[in-house]
């Protein structure tokens, strides 16, 4: 799969990108990521990406030109199977997203800065409006990382156990189970009996049973109750 990030500050994801799962993942040839400095799609000899805002509204908007020269030389390479936009009044980013992402081959996720873009390239080349939450931030660049984090882990070979990803919470609407490792008994706290059984079918009941109860405590909206 490969991720095109559109940005007014790549320096603040190129360490992201590559450090631990996410270079590995580039690494192996399993993820491309490719951050794009949207200055570098300007014309001017100032390089501005932003005006005023029509309406003598505070703040500055994000320009439709760079962005728009951006997308369509990437799009003249390759066919994209959703142009993202990070934005807090998009849909809420979450697992079952994440899975259906981790399928594409080609995405664009575009960050968003001040207050916001110019609203016809929402309406012309966004094809995805994705929020990570309830909050604003100041651009969409930890949204873009967050989005393509969660994309990249679970395709297959990512995590070196495949495991391990399938195990986590959300998927199956479920919380995870608690995790313990050595030692068995630390200060007198001791790790739950049952795992140190060697029991496989007691233990995958245990674990079942621990994330019922936790989602049921914690995220019973999870189980729809
Ligand atoms: N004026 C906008 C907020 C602009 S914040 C509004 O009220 O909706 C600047 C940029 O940060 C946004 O364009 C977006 O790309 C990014 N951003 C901020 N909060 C976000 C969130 N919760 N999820 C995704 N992107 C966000």
């Amino acid at each position: 799969m490969r991720i095109d990030i559109i940005t007014v500050l790549p320096e603040m994801l190129e360490g992201f990108f590559n450090c631990s799962i996410m270079q590995r993942a580039q690494t192996k040839g399993l993820a491309e990521i490719h951050l794009h400095n949207l200055r570098d799609y300007t014309h001017d000899k100032h390089r501005r990406v932003d005006d005023y805002p029509f309406g003598g509204f505070a703040g500055m908007v994000m320009k439709i030109e760079p962005i728009e020269n951006c997308i369509n030389a990437l799009k003249a390479e390759r066919e994209y199977d959703e142009v993202i936009f990070t934005t807090p009044d998009g849909e809420q980013f979450s697992q079952p997203m994440a899975n259906t992402l981790s399928l594409a081959r080609n995405l664009i996720i575009l960050c968003g800065h001040f207050k916001g873009i110019d609203y016809r390239i929402r309406e012309h080349f966004i094809t995805k409006e994705i929020s990570i939450g309830d909050y604003v931030l100041t651009g969409g660049e930890l949204a873009a990382a967050v989005i393509a984090d969660a994309v990249v882990r679970i395709i297959p070979g990512v995590i070196s156990d495949e495991q391990s990803a399938l195990s986590d919470s959300f998927q199956d609407n479920l919380l995870a189970a608690p995790v313990y490792t050595r030692p068995a008994d630390y200060k007198g706290w001791k790790v739950p009996e049952i795992l140190l059984s060697g029991h496989e079918a007691k233990i995958k009941e245990w674990e079942l049973q621990q994330s019922l109860e936790r989602t049921r405590r914690l995220r019973p909206d999870l189980l729809g109750e």
